[in-house]
């Protein structure tokens, strides 16, 4: 395999490279934390998307629309600014807007807003062919032309669909949603072309308010915990995100900076003017956590808060020479206690951890803070939670993806009709297999 990594300015570079049909891998910032950017060498060549950001507003439609390499934070600053707000979006500001379609980036907003997909309305990627071809949420994939004109294709598709039922009410599900002709692109992370131009909802602004909530730390009980997810999940109108930092995630930060010491905290993001209603109609009621526990603080504040701890925890990992081996697993309610006991029994395996994430949607990254020598452990730990997602219906990659590096635990999800599609949709849209071929499509061929 090539180990090289250039970098593309232009779209008419992008498409004299594209043409030229080297296999690559086409990223963004490279905050994926599913490739492994730091030791290209396991990657085929690399090309660094550096093309310059175009951002626009369509005031009529209401839409965002997003061309080149633009981070969520170019984009959220530029839709503010005409009175609007990027519905949802990864906590990673830094990432860039055509790279989260090609993930299917949920973040903490997606409590609130729903998912990226949900907000996109037209997407443009360049194909195989060298050509500009546009995709449009309003059609059904079995519409488009690669499926509507092949009975084969037709018949996989309606299967593949009925195998996707029970992840529909999942952020992301093991593997591609591909309902919507849009869907080609959404969470297909860049394997089937590479996404050029966007269109995305936006919504009005709306100032926001900061609770933090102070609990006991779930290792030893999460009744607390419990309580409050299925309190706010009724709100989800009024509460734009819900959120979750750990004890030992909090301990990464300078002593001086904790919101609470040997706790855990929830974060609640609530329109401003609806903060009477959920401070009588949430916090008030809850049965299990004292008044004196709740506090509000700048979002400012907040924001830096959870940016910070993965910063912090990179920087510990880099001087201890630690790995950090995460879950990025969803469940419906009904499985969530399941999950927390099946990490409580991960926080006794004598590695240091920690857990956080958007608990409001019950989907919590649980991190190994793992040496080289631990990394054996920690997978037989993981491939024990996936045997239970997957007894659970819940999704197992609802947001980060699985790129490389995820891939040795997907395999019991996979079956026939999955390796099927994954064949089918290269075939039709990468026949010289030049997009990020090692990536989960080729799965089968990469065995
Ligand atoms: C601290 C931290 C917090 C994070 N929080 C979240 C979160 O809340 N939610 C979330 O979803 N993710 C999160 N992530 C993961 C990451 O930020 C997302 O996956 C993001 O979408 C990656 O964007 P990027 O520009 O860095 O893409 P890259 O890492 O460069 O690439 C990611 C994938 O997208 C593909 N790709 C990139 N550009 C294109 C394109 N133009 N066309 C087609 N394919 C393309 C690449 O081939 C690759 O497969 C987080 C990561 C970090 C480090």
């Amino acid at each position: 395999m090539c180990k090289k990594s250039i970098t593309l300015n232009s779209l008419e570079m992008l498409k004299g490279h594209v043409i030229g049909r080297a296999p690559t891998l086409f990223t963004g910032s490279g905050t994926s934390t599913v490739i492994p950017f730091n030791d290209v060498s396991k990657l085929v060549l690399v090309a660094n998307l550096n093309i310059a950001p175009y951002l626009e507003y369509d005031e009529k439609m209401k839409l965002l629309i997003v061309q080149g390499s633009c981070s969520w934070h170019e984009a959220n600053s530029f839709t503010r600014s005409k009175g609007r707000s990027v519905r949802s979006y990864p906590t990673e500001e830094l990432a860039t807007v055509l790279a989260g379609i090609a993930t299917s980036a949920t973040g903490e907003r997606s409590f609130g807003n729903g998912t990226l997909r949900d907000d996109v309305e037209q997407i443009e990627y360049l194909g195989f062919d060298g050509k500009i071809h546009r995709l449009s949420s309003e059609k059904l994939l079995i519409d488009h032309p690669i499926f509507a004109d092949n009975k084969r294709g037709k018949e996989l598709l309606k299967v593949y669909q009925k195998r996707f039922e029970n992840f529909l009410q999942l952020k992301n599900g093991p593997v591609p949603r591909l309902v919507k002709e849009t869907d080609l692109m959404v969470g297909s992370e860049g394997q089937l072309g590479v996404i050029t131009k966007v269109w995305l909802k936006t919504s009005k602004w709306e100032d926001s308010l900061h609770l933090f909530i102070r609990l006991n730390r779930w290792e030893e009980s999460f009744e607390q915990h419990l309580e409050v997810v299925k309190s706010v999940n009724v709100f989800r109108d009024k509460i734009v995100a819900c959120e979750f930092l750990d004890s030992n995630s909090l301990g990464f930060l300078p002593e001086n900076e904790r919101p609470a010491i040997s706790r855990d905290i929830i974060i609640l993001e609530i329109k401003s003017d609806c903060f009477d209603d959920i401070y009588d109609n949430v916090i008030s009621k809850l049965k299990s956590v004292s008044e004196n526990d709740v506090f509000e603080i700048s979002s400012s504040r907040a924001h830096q808060i959870r940016m910070a701890v993965p910063r912090y925890v990179q920087e510990h990992n880099q001087k201890h020479g630690a790995f950090k081996s995460g879950t990025d697993v969803q469940v419906d309610i009904g499985h969530f206690e399941k999950l927390l006991h099946h990490y409580q029994k991960f926080a006794k395996a004598g590695i240091t951890y920690l857990l956080f994430g958007h608990i409001g949607d019950r989907h919590l990254h649980f991190n190994f803070l793992n040496s080289n020598e631990q990394q054996l452990l920690c997978d037989e730990l993981f491939n024990e939670l996936y045997a239970n997602c997957l007894m659970w219906n819940g999704s197992p990659f609802a947001e980060h993806g699985i790129g490389t590096l995820k891939q040795k635990y997907i395999k019991p999800f996979l079956e026939d009709v999955h390796l099927k599609m994954f064949e089918y949709l290269k075939e039709n849209l990468d026949p010289h297999n030049q997009f990020f071929p090692s990536g989960i499509m080729n799965i089968k061929v990469n065995l």
